[in-house]
């Protein structure tokens, strides 16, 4: 989500006149973003303002009963069709479904997924479920959580400091998200295992995809997939994949 779609949400936003999901989308730009928090609460103030001073007026008798009247007259039930129609209406549908379904990519991607559970954990005051820097305290949490080892390791001395872990549901599965900081960014690193079928190994070619502003990086190792969300700069989340390949990362 960027500055412009945004601000054209942010009215919307404080009417309380959002979806959850597109609330959740603005209010983890605002985090974001001190322009567009500062044009949101600036807004607020105004709505505030206009509640507490403008005048009220109680409707004149009567014309509640007018709208929904009118409401009433203009819609009227349609005529029922014809059974003929109304099957070539839903095989149409069909037809429609399916050749949307071929035409997407199969591939489990789950980005906009991942990124919904990123934007939520900043969003939703439920970044950690285990909170600490200290891989031997964030590693053995998950054990009975999910059913694999989760590799928590910390990079402090490399600015990507450990903060701790949560279980999230990503597909209908358990997986393990590993948060990271580094400066004011949150990086969150889901870990789950890798698919069956997959290779779940190295041989994985890794993947790089930007959604809503996001990068997401998909990659496998050692039976494990792996998907990194931040909005810190490509160099800075390559070199914390570096880091977890166990590679000593670019200097
Ligand atoms: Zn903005």
């Amino acid at each position: 989500m960027n500055c412009q779609e945004t601000s054209r949400l942010i009215g919307p936003l404080v009417d309380d006149e959002l979806d959850v999901k597109s609330a959740i989308d603005v209010e983890g730009h605002l985090l974001r973003c001190a322009a567009c928090a500062q044009e949101k609460s600036e807004l607020a103030g105004l709505r505030e303002t206009a509640r507490d001073r403008l005048p009220r007026f109680d409707p004149p008798a009567g014309l509640e009963d007018r709208i929904f009247a009118a409401v009433a007259r203009k819609t009227r039930p349609r005529r029922r069709l014809p059974w003929r129609e109304g099957a070539l209406m839903a095989a149409a549908a069909c037809a429609t479904l399916v050749a949307t379904t071929v035409l997407r990519p199969a591939r489990d991607d789950a980005g906009e997924e991942i990124v919904d559970a990123h934007v939520r954990s900043l969003q939703a005051d439920h970044l950690t479920d285990v909170a600490s820097s200290d891989q031997h305290t964030v590693k053995p949490w998950f054990q009975g959580r999910v059913d694999f080892a989760v590799p928590a390791r910390d990079f402090s001395a490399r600015g990507f400091a450990l903060a701790g872990g949560r279980l999230e549901m990503i597909s209908g599965h358990p997986a393990a998200a590993l948060v990271y900081r580094r400066r004011q960014h949150v990086l969150n690193l889901f870990v789950s295992p890798a698919a069956a079928g997959s290779p779940g190994s190295n041989s994985e070619p890794r993947r790089d995809s930007s959604v809503r502003g996001y990068r997401v990086s998909t990659g496998a190792q050692d039976g494990l997939r792996y998907r990194l969300v931040s909005d810190v700069p490509a160099s800075e989340s390559d070199e914390l994949i570096s880091l977890l390949r166990g590679g000593d990362g670019p200097r």
